[in-house]
């Protein structure tokens, strides 16, 4: 009996302590410093934290697609309305921009929150500027289509299904979700539960290679098109958002507007 009441009280306590998980992570994590507004933040070695709702998050989040040339990455944990930045570094050449993720700070932020969404931005000044690469040798390479801009890209959705695999196995009920940021608004991918179940389960690198089949699929897959960024128009016309703008066998892409 004295055993067992034991076991309680150490299990209220453990309840008590495991309320404010967040807290906890500050003192886990001491490299994030809070802040007062979202920043595209080059300091390697420094993370910051913010405490906004998503659509204060969001707000700001817009101003800097508009403003920035170089890409950022948060968690926003909805539970808590916490933004954490978890971008690293970030780099642009002629054809694209990136940002490496501090990976353990992520699974950290995804291991003690039910749900989270990771965001990242895909900054105009430098989207303007870059180009796919020529189609033949010798051509000029042809500028970025807005779309490409509105859209996720093959290395952002290889990227969302590595990390949704990796939550799903070592956090089994736990959420990630992903959205990207651009002039035209907020994208949201998300990966289709059945056949990313089907997929994950699978050994590596049978997974890998399924990833980047269903990644080429969905890409070679889209038919719709962003044909006017500053008046956010679907295909030519006015949309009502959030709208789902592509549903396909292993993601579907649903489209909200600033
Ligand atoms: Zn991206």
């Amino acid at each position: 009996m004295k055993q067992t009441l034991t076991a309680l009280f150490a299990s209220l306590v453990l309840a008590q302590g495991c309320s404010s998980p967040h807290a906890f992570l500050r003192e886990l994590y001491p490299q994030s410093k809070e802040a007062q507004r979202l920043t595209v933040n080059s300091d390697e070695k420094q993370f910051f934290r913010v405490r906004h709702s998503e659509k204060e998050g969001i707000s700001e989040i817009s101003h800097l697609v508009a403003t920035e040339e170089f890409e950022e990455a948060w968690i926003y944990i909805p539970k808590e309305d916490e933004w954490w930045e978890i971008g690293q570094a970030s780099w642009k050449d002629s054809v694209g921009v990136y940002t490496a993720l501090n990976y353990s700070l992520l699974e950290l932020l995804a291991g003690v929150s039910d749900e989270v969404i990771h965001y990242h931005i895909h900054p105009e000044k430098t989207l303007r500027k870059l180009s796919t690469p020529p189609l033949l040798p010798g051509t000029p390479p042809p500028a970025l289509t807005l779309t490409e801009w509105a859209l996720p890209s093959d290395i952002d959705l290889y990227s969302s299904l590595v990390q949704s695999c990796d939550v799903a196995s070592h956090f089994p009920g736990k959420k990630i979700r992903f959205k990207v940021a651009s002039p035209a608004g907020i994208v949201e991918y998300a990966p289709v539960k059945s056949t990313f179940e089907e997929i994950c389960s699978r050994d590596f690198p049978k997974r890998h290679r399924a990833f980047r089949d269903a990644v080429n699929q969905t890409v070679l897959g889209l038919s719709f098109n962003f044909t006017d960024v500053s008046r956010k128009l679907v295909d030519g016309r006015e949309v009502d958002t959030p709208t789902v703008i592509y549903q396909g066998d292993y993601f579907s892409y649903t489209f909200t507007r600033y």
